[in-house]
Formats: structure tokens, C-alpha cells, sequence
């Protein structure tokens, strides 16, 4: 059995100030057990929330790393900075830093590469664009995505990863995928990892589905039988939002 994980992106919201009084309504309030809870925020406020959920389950990621070791790169952070101050999950190619920040399958690769060797656990985002998916390519972009971000790894270090389906267009938008055809692509996906990884590989990742997800839509998509969770961004800004979509894992 796969056990679910709820992890928020937190995207470029919160103050440490405010991260802190996140972690502590999501302490008072937190009661489900079974379900593993990640929240993902901005660098700045990953040492206070550490320092804040000391002693819960919930643990911290980040929302992006660089893939070298060290070296000349302003503005950067390491796998090795982010382990020394607690974090255990670091999302990676996410499409809004495809997007913007021109991440391509080959350094989203290079990334995950450096995370599994630093002890984190990456959460790869794969998703095709509203574009991509009226030209039918949908299949195609994820298995372009999905064997590009584990190129040259071991079916042990995909097993140990997580891979989020956030399709595009259901990102910020309201829209979000049915859950038919959400956990149709994220079938698609674990498929292309038992070709790659081996079956047993493909039955032990865990695959979420990320998009517009709510408190009120969050059971739809754990019904399913290849979504293993959620990587949700603005509804998990709030303690008690938070908590409802992991009650509802
Ligand atoms: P929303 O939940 O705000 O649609 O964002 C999804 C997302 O990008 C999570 O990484």
C-alpha cells in the first residue's frame, strides 16, 4: 500500500512571520494520522517552520534547489544547504519554473540526480499545457517529461521519489481535472515507469495529482485508484484548508 501524501506549495506567499503562525494553527489542529504532510515553502521560512513543527509529522520541503554541489551560482541554494537545516523534500521542475525560470527535463534531471545523493526526497512535477492537451500530445509530454527527469537513475531511486501530475491549465485556474482523467494520465505515467523501472518500481512511487485541488474535491481524486495524494498550491495557504484536504486523504 502507497500511503498518501498532502503536500502544500506555498509558492512566493508567506513571511517567516507568517509561515509561523501557519505551523501554529496546523499543530493545534492536527489530528489525522496515515497521511504524510508536507509543506513546501518559499527558502526564507524553512528554518522557522522546522523549528516550529519540531516534534509533529509535518515535515518541511523546498521549492526548488540548484544541482551542484557548490560553486559561482548568485542567487542559488544546494541539496546539502537545505538537509543541513531539516528539509526532507524538495519539489523539482515544477511548470511554473519551466516556465519562467527555463528548467528543462535535462536540469530538472541534473536536480533530481543531486537530490537523491543529498538524502532528499524530490517531488518531480510533470503536465501538459492547455495547448499540448487539444493537440492530443498529453501522453507524449508526460512520458517525455517523466523519463527525462529519471534518465540514468536506479529503480531504487525512483522508487523513493515522488512524481506530481499538475497539468497547466488546472494550475491557479479553478479548473481542475476530472478525476477520471487525472488518474487516466497518472496510470500512463506509472506505467512508463514499470517499462523504464520495473513493475515493483511502478507500484511503489507515488503519483499525485496536482491542480485547483480543494477541501471539496480532494476525496474525488483519492477515490482513484493511481492517485496517491496532492500537491496543492492556494488551498494549502491556509492551517485550516490544510488540514481538511489531508482529513480527506
Ligand atoms: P493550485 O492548487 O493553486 O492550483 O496550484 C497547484 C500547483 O501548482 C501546486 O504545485
Amino acid at each position: 500500500m502507497r500511503t498518501p501524501i498532502i503536500a502544500g506549495n506555498w509558492k512566493m506567499f508567506k513571511t517567516i512571520a507568517e509561515a509561523k503562525a501557519f505551523a501554529e494553527e496546523a499543530k493545534a489542529g492536527n489530528s489525522t494520522s496515515g497521511v504524510q504532510k508536507v509543506i513546501c515553502a518559499p527558502f526564507t521560512a524553512l528554518a522557522a517552520l522546522k523549528e516550529a513543527f519540531a516534534g509533529t509529522d509535518i515535515a518541511v520541503g523546498a521549492q526548488n534547489m540548484h544541482f551542484a554541489e557548490q560553486g559561482a551560482y548568485t542567487g542559488e541554494i544546494s541539496a546539502a544547504m537545505l538537509k543541513e537545516i531539516g528539509v526532507e523534500y524538495v519539489i523539482l521542475g515544477h511548470s511554473e519554473r519551466r516556465q519562467y525560470f527555463n528548467e528543462t527535463d535535462e536540469s530538472v534531471n541534473q536536480k533530481v540526480v543531486a537530490a537523491l545523493a543529498a538524502g532528499l526526497v524530490p517531488i518531480v512535477c510533470v503536465g501538459e499545457s492547455l495547448e499540448q492537451r487539444e493537440a492530443g500530445e498529453t501522453a507524449q509530454v508526460v512520458r517525455t517529461q517523466t523519463e527525462g527527469a529519471f534518465a540514468g537513475l536506479t529503480a531504487e531511486q525512483v522508487g523513493k521519489s515522488i512524481i506530481a501530475y499538475e497539468p497547466i491549465w488546472a494550475i491557479g485556474t479553478g479548473k481542475s481535472s476530472t478525476a477520471e482523467d487525472a488518474n487516466e494520465t497518472i496510470s500512463l505515467i506509472r506505467s512508463v515507469v514499470a517499462e523504464r523501472f520495473g513493475q515493483a518500481t511502478a507500484e511503489a512511487v507515488r503519483i499525485q495529482y496536482g491542480g485547483s485541488v480543494k477541501p471539496e474535491n480532494i476525496a474525488s481524486y483519492m477515490a482513484q485508484p493511481d492517485i496517491d495524494g496532492a500537491l496543492v498550491g492556494g488551498a494549502s495557504l491556509a492551517a485550516d484548508s490544510y488540514l481538511q484536504l489531508v482529513a480527506g486523504a
